[in-house]
């Protein structure tokens, strides 16, 4: 089924170029609808990596990138601004935590996570305290694959270990384990406590997932941690940056998964999600006194700039994707895809195969107790009429929010079918 100048010439994510897993190619996408060219139509329960939460083919935001690319696909950001990026941040601002007043544009995830990891190196340079010049964070999170984003993953599913003393050193404390509507353990708050108190003065910055660890294990944690987390910061003068990458955009119930903790981070990131999934862009918000203090400094000018910044296509399909959102009754859409999640995995716990399930706003998560057959499974979702992309011992879906209570059916019996299915014995 794969093609053989894909197999031959073009890398996959994560994957390698001697005898890789089969990909599937796709013919056209339409709703929550992925056609491959054999033909089978199947039920996207990844969103393509968090981001297409409209579904495909949208008409309201084909409409607004034909209507932006007819008055110009791109200019230079630098001297030069349009009404694409002044709309989208305004809306931002409207509907992010109200403290966040400034926005840098950037062109994927990662980046948006190496500009929030400059922002804060020169906030405390611009204040004379440059051995502020680490970073702290928790195990199993994920931050991207930049050389800086990585340098933040958990370090060993982020495989730090190719990369050696290439790769700076970073602070890490252990992941949080209170669970999310679990009860909170105040001990789980005291690695980061003691780190803190021991290295602040060499720590710019924590940088942390909200509530929702992803890719370095989709954990779902106690909004007590963010919020003790947060205290510490500004206990110990260092700023906090949340990775709402893949948690923005009404994910995890909330628009924003930190409002879960009401905490006032001092950066956030965002992407993913953000352009519906039509194209890629991100942003890093932080507030009036970051950027001020920055801005104070020498030089004073802070030390970025993309070729694509703010690119205008993105921009115009990122605001109309924000508006399509707020035009419904997100939350409660959220609410039942979120009930539907849990009647149908949370019974998976009592197999002797599956470690835990976790449901948290459109996100489904079950750990196996071995890594799964990510090819087997592959093609047998297909079969099935879904698509889905397990790693190692996680099966999860994040759906699209326009999914109908039946197609959500059909994807949620597909994971119990290849749930039962794995059911080999320990190695
Ligand atoms: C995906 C992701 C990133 C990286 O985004 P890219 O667009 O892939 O570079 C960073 N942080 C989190 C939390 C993510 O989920």
């Amino acid at each position: 089924m794969s093609n053989s100048f894909d197999r031959q010439h073009l890398w996959h994510p994560y994957t390698s170029m001697i005898d890789p897993l089969p990909t599937y190619q796709v013919r056209s996408a339409d709703g929550v609808y992925i056609e491959l060219e054999s033909g089978e139509r199947l039920i996207d329960g990844m969103s393509s990596w968090w981001c297409v939460i409209h579904g495909y083919n949208h008409p309201e935001l084909n409409q607004a990138v034909e209507t932006q690319l007819k008055k110009m696909s791109h200019v230079m950001f630098g001297g030069l601004t349009h009404q694409p990026a002044i709309d989208l941040g305004k809306q931002l601002l409207a509907i992010a935590p109200k403290h966040f007043q400034k926005i840098f544009y950037a062109d994927s995830g990662s980046v948006a996570v190496e500009v929030a990891l400059k922002m804060a190196i020169q906030f405390y340079y611009a204040q004379g305290k440059s051995a502020k010049s680490n970073f702290i964070t928790t195990r199993s999170g994920y931050h991207g694959d930049t050389w800086h984003a990585m340098s933040v993953c958990d370090p060993v599913t982020g495989m730090h270990h190719i990369f050696g003393s290439s790769l700076p050193q970073r602070m890490f404390v252990p992941a949080p384990q209170s669970s999310f509507s679990g009860e909170w353990n105040p001990q789980d708050i005291e690695p980061l406590a003691q780190t803190l108190a021991q290295h602040h003065h060499s720590i710019a910055a924590m940088i942390i997932e909200p509530i929702v660890q992803g890719a370095g294990g989709m954990r779902i944690y106690h909004p007590e941690y963010l919020r003790q987390a947060s205290k510490l910061c500004k206990q110990y003068d260092v700023l906090l940056i949340v990775d709402e990458i893949a948690t923005g955009f009404g994910r995890t119930g909330r628009l924003f998964a930190s409002e879960h903790a009401d905490v006032q981070a001092d950066i956030m990131c965002i992407g993913k999600a953000l352009t519906g999934g039509y194209m890629t862009l991100s942003a890093t918000l932080t507030t009036d006194h970051v950027a001020k203090t920055i801005s104070e400094g020498s030089p004073s000018a802070f030390m970025h700039g993309p070729t694509f910044m703010a690119n205008p296509l993105a921009c115009a399909v990122a605001l109309k994707s924000i508006q399509v959102l707020l035009a419904q009754d997100w939350q409660d859409k959220i609410t039942q895809v979120e009930q539907q999640i849990t009647s149908a995995l949370m019974p998976l716990k009592a197999l002797h195969q599956v470690a835990d399930v976790r449901v948290l706003g459109a996100i489904g998560v079950v750990e196996m107790k071995n890594p799964v057959d990510m090819a087997q499974i592959q093609q047998r979702c297909v079969e099935l009429g879904v698509w889905i992309r397990p790693f190692g011992k996680l099966v999860y879906i994040m759906p699209p929010y326009i999914i109908s209570e039946a197609e959500l059916q059909t994807l949620l019996d597909a994971v119990q079918t290849i749930v039962r299915e794995s059911d080999h014995e320990p190695a």
